[in-house]
């Protein structure tokens, strides 16, 4: 059996290694190393894609969601909501900028933010929310649309896991992540679903004045050369993170594919057991369409929920199975970000998830033997 890798970043660059190479053999030879046309080409390109009029790339996805944020000219003191249960780039730069950032807790079967626990989270000062589309799969964007329209909120999401899964809305239209709301931020992390070779991100929005603002966000607050109009940042992907994105993006679709069907074969395999909580598809065309793309899998993650979660991480290990507790401690327990307003019993979620989930190996080239060894000793384990 091949050796079992958390994420393998080899297999997929053997199979685009030509394309790869030559490319970045020509951004060296034309040294055109920032702002080149292979990054206009990428940014038209993933326009076209995702369906959505711009996209601004960035240096990172944290970047993305920070300049997002200035973009929308929000405030020091403005609380701008998002998840306990995500990374923390999301709630870092909240406070980089002296918003208030309020975590509410997420729901049980999606892991994603909790409409029901976002709306009661809402004061006269929020301005913004921050939905993560957390592990590949959208949060309730009919209900999140909603609620922001009808208290006048700013709406950012956070597509850094979930790039190419789309969502299916109320009236049965179905729209890529991170095309819902005013804004959204994406990252290309080597690992993430479309990954560069280094650091990368990019913003989306239909809004061409928010647009127009954030390209100059992205560059000293530039729009003529030595005219600073806005306070800025230098956050740029450059030409060749651009020529590796540009190979991968014709072929995410199908990378997102192979990752749903290492995830099929996963929940086929350990569903049902009594101590075990495979991924829920909480988005309807899940069970209506094939080949659905309500979920992209960043990451495949169950639930051991017989308090035997921390001992089956180091089970899996000894057999030389990696595998990732994302996250182990809710947002709010973080040093940085504790805050007396929050109360304990308002993030029972978090604080159970927390304690029982486990994300298996996922990438695009997981073999059926890989797959039946992981699963049958998780099954083992679990039955002892
Ligand atoms: C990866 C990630 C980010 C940050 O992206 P970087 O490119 O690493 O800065 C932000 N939010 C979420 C949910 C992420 O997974």
């Amino acid at each position: 059996m091949k050796k079992i890798q958390m994420v393998d970043l080899n297999g997929q660059y053997q199979t685009i290694k030509e394309q790869v190479n030559d490319s970045i053999a020509n951004v060296l030879e034309t040294s055109a190393f920032i702002n080149g046309p292979e990054v206009h080409a990428f940014q038209k390109e993933l326009e076209d894609y995702l369906g959505v009029k711009h996209v601004i790339p960035c240096a990172n996805g944290t970047d993305a969601l920070q300049i997002a944020m200035m973009g929308l000219g929000l405030k020091p003191g403005d609380e701008v909501i998002t998840a306990d249960f995500t990374f923390a780039a999301t709630v870092e730069v909240i406070a980089l900028l002296n918003l208030t950032p309020v975590l509410v807790d997420v729901e049980l079967d999606s892991f994603n933010i909790d409409p029901v626990a976002l709306e009661k989270a809402i004061t006269p000062k929020t301005r913004a929310i921050v939905p993560v589309h957390l592990f590949g799969q959208c949060a309730n964007m009919d209900a999140i649309m909603e609620i922001a329209e009808k208290h006048n909120l700013y709406v950012i999401e956070d597509n850094a896991q979930a790039i190419g899964a789309s969502y299916t809305q109320k009236d049965g239209s179905k729209k890529k992540a991170g095309t819902f709301g005013h804004v959204a931020a994406t990252s290309f992390f080597p690992s993430k679903n479309l990954g560069c070779y280094g650091d990368g991100g990019a913003i989306f929005t239909n809004d061409d004045a928010l647009a127009h603002t954030l390209r100059g966000v992205v560059n000293h607050g530039m729009y003529e050369r030595y005219h600073h109009d806005v306070v800025g940042v230098n956050s740029r992907l450059d030409s060749i993170q651009a020529v590796v994105l540009r190979a991968k993006l014709p072929l995410l679709d199908q990378y997102n594919k192979s990752r749903r069907e290492a995830a099929e074969k996963y929940s086929k395999a350990l569903e049902g057991h009594k101590n075990i909580i495979v991924p829920t598809l909480v988005n309807t065309c899940a069970t209506q369409c094939e080949n659905c793309d309500c979920h992209v899998f960043h990451q495949y993650t169950l639930r051991i929920t017989n308090g035997q979660r921390d001992a089956c991480v180091k089970h899996l290990g000894e057999l030389q199975i990696p595998c990732g507790v994302y996250y182990p401690i809710p947002l709010h327990l973080q040093k940085a970000y504790l805050d007396e307003r929050y109360k304990e019993e308002n993030f029972q979620v978090t604080n159970q998830l927390v304690k029982e989930v486990i994300s298996l190996p996922m990438h695009t080239e997981l073999d059926d033997e890989q797959i039946a060894y992981i699963t049958s000793t998780i099954l083992e384990f679990v039955n002892q």
